[in-house]
């Protein structure tokens, strides 16, 4: 199924202030970026226009703030109207926003470039500009920017599977924009905390019910018949997922008269697709059919292959229940071949199963008993999914729901013991040797799930974590700093790095044991966090050695950091770890230097700095010279 959120809802730098000047002295420029904020939200395709259109006339000084309002809504509107410029205009406007040294339009440009490089599968790329994005508006107070990359980041995580770090940042970002009262964004954030409570992997739908429907009222107080739609179709998926199919069915047909009133034939499709599945779950295949027949002409004429495959699997069923396998059989291979390409197993294992049923029921045997073996081959791989799935579902919760979630762990073995029964059940209709086989492998993996969820629930740490500290690691480190180096350079700014080596730390290990030098490095990385800047960025590089990015801070900053950095790690309470523990860490500190080129140059300076202050006896800082 495809994800629907809103058109995602931006009310930016809404504080005119200074561009009344450049009002003054361009006023057409001026109303046509008034208008194109104004219908940013109900028409991107004219926002987007109309900024095309005016920044050619902005380019003089007195014009800035004017100019930096265009080039972001510029981007956003992209964002909603044209995926395939985004990624340029988000290039093009941080340039400009970062000469102008806007912080306000660089965090949202930053934000908007992170949404480029998500809609290009570089989820990395977009971590760190929402990251960065978060931080630079943090640090300067502008709450909306903040909030917005949060929620990007936020729904990123979702993606991922990292529910705990996306409620936290979508929590925030929901506060965020409701202390700002920006409604339209207070409802985006609240309408991706209910995806994440209603994806099957949180399954908390009763939450996800109660944030729709408040969704659903914002939209309806706004009169945004969009968003409405939206609403109805959401809760419906919701419903349909707690088994609640009349209830869903209603609201699948409220959203599909929204969207004739609308005139949106995609979003129609889409709510005939939904309609059409309740129907034959609810047994009327009969007036499933010509719903399915309508929605699959529109996707076949609009190319959208996806969509078909999905409406092909629905009416195959459909057409099967009808008695009329041979068509359904046409259907479902359909279906099969574009999930085979796609390699999208979870669709594949529904297809093969209902192919299975479907050749049974025209009398093929043979082809059933491969169908069904291909699907549980498929169910297994899945299944061992599911598992890794259920540790992180696991992590959503807080501790007062503890228990609620438990009953729940039990209740989905037993549903998915019940599952495999009925699984058992069906196949009964096919030859008896098949019925043997089968048996023996839904009862294997019947207990496969039993033991599986009895299993370890070891939290699943994302690869660009350091396990022992938390902090960023290598990886991620690496990539922040390639992010300064290029905001560095189209900025004409600099940075500052450190190199941080623990003194000694082989005798710590070996005097009081592996596990004390494990805390000592937790503690290392805490101090380290806690002594440096917000939006300063520290991670560790390897054993006992970690790296600081400075953004911003040219040499004496830089060397200002070390200290106050070295002397917090001197001061720090290693007392509780152990009584007779001290630590300490030697620092090199440096600055970028545009003849650097990448950044593994500076590093390779502090790092010789950081040499120096071992020689020179330790627990001490060393600035790169040619740079102090
Ligand atoms: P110097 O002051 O010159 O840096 O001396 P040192 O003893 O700190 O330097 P050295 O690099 O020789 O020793 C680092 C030690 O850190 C060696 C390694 O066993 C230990 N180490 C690396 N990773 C870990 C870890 O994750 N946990 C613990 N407890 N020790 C680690
Ligand atoms: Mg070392
Ligand atoms: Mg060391």
């Amino acid at each position: 199924m495809r994800p629907r959120h809103p058109l995602l809802p931006l009310s930016l730098l809404l504080a005119l202030g200074a561009a009344a000047d450049a009002a003054a002295q361009q006023p057409s420029a001026a109303r046509m970026v008034a208008e194109a904020a104004r219908v940013e939200h109900s028409d991107p395709a004219t926002t987007l226009r109309l900024t095309r259109q005016v920044l050619p006339m902005l380019g003089a000084p007195g014009s800035d703030s004017l100019r930096m309002r265009a080039l972001v809504l510029r981007c956003w509107a992209a964002a909603s109207d044209a995926p395939d410029s985004i990624a340029a205009w988000a290039e093009a406007g941080l340039a400009d926003a970062l000469r102008t040294g806007d912080g306000r339009a660089i965090a949202s440009l930053r934000s908007c470039r992170g949404y480029a490089h998500l809609g290009a599968n570089r989820f990395r790329e977009a971590v760190v500009d929402y990251d960065s994005a978060e931080a630079l508006a943090r640090r300067l107070g502008a709450a909306e920017e903040q909030a917005q990359a949060l929620v990007l980041r936020g729904e990123l995580r979702y993606y991922r599977g990292e529910f705990n770090g996306a409620i936290a940042d979508l929590g925030t970002a929901h506060r965020l924009f409701t202390a700002v009262r920006d409604t339209a964004q207070q409802r985006y954030a609240l309408n991706a905390i209910a995806n994440l409570y209603a994806d099957s992997r949180v399954a908390q739908y009763d939450r996800a019910l109660e944030y729709y429907r408040q969704v659903l009222a914002s939209h309806q107080s706004a009169g945004n018949l969009r968003g409405i739609a939206t609403s109805y179709y959401n809760l419906g998926s919701t419903l349909q997922r707690m088994g609640k199919l009349e209830e869903a069915l209603a609201h699948f047909r409220r959203g599909l008269a929204m969207d004739r009133r609308r005139n949106d034939p995609a979003e129609v499709a889409t709510d005939q697709r939904a309609i059409g599945e309740v129907l034959y779950k609810l047994g009327r295949p009969a007036e499933a059919l010509p719903i399915l027949d309508e929605s699959l002409e529109y996707f076949r004429r609009a190319g959208d292959e996806e969509a078909v495959a999905h409406v092909r699997l629905t009416r195959g069923v459909t057409l099967r229940m009808l008695g009329r396998a041979d068509e359904a059989l046409a259907d479902l291979e359909v279906a099969r071949q574009r999930y085979a390409s796609t390699d999208n197993r979870r669709f594949l294992e529904k297809v093969h199963e209902e192919r299975a049923i479907a050749f049974a029921a025209a009398g093929g045997w043979r082809q059933a008993y491969e169908a069904r073996t291909e699907q549980l081959a498929l169910q297994r791989e899945l299944s061992e999914r599911g598992r890794q799935e259920q540790t992180s579902r696991l992590r959503v919760q807080f501790d007062a729901e503890k228990k609620e979630q438990e009953n729940r762990a039990l209740q989905r073995e037993n549903d998915l013991r019940g599952q495999a029964l009925a699984a058992g059940a069906r196949v009964r209709r096919l030859q008896a040797a098949v019925l043997v086989l089968t048996a023996i492998v839904i009862a294997a993996l019947a207990l496969l799930v039993t033991r599986q969820l009895k299993a370890s629930r070891r939290l699943r740490i994302t690869s660009l974590t350091d396990e022992l500290t938390r902090l960023p690691n290598r990886r991620h480190l690496l990539m922040v700093a390639d992010e300064q180096v290029k905001s560095a350079r189209a900025g004409a700014t600099t940075f500052g790095v450190l190199a941080l080596d623990v003194d000694h730390f082989k005798r710590i290990n070996d005097r009081l044991g592996h596990d004390v030098g494990d805390a000592v490095l937790r503690k290392v990385a805490e101090v380290l966090q806690g002594s440096l800047r917000d939006g300063d960025h520290v991670g560790r590089t390897g054993g006992e050695e970690f790296v600081a990015v400075l953004p911003g801070a040219a040499a004496a900053n830089a060397a200002e950091a070390a200290e106050r950095v070295r002397r917090a790690v001197e001061q720090a309470a290693f007392g509780e770890i152990h009584p007779t523990l001290s630590v300490s860490v030697s620092v090199g500190a440096t600055v970028w230097h545009p003849r650097d080129g990448s950044f593994a140059v500076t590093w390779k300076r502090a790092d010789e700095q950081l040499y120096r202050a071992k020689a020179a006896g330790r627990n001490r800082v060393e600035l790169d010279a040619a740079h102090s």
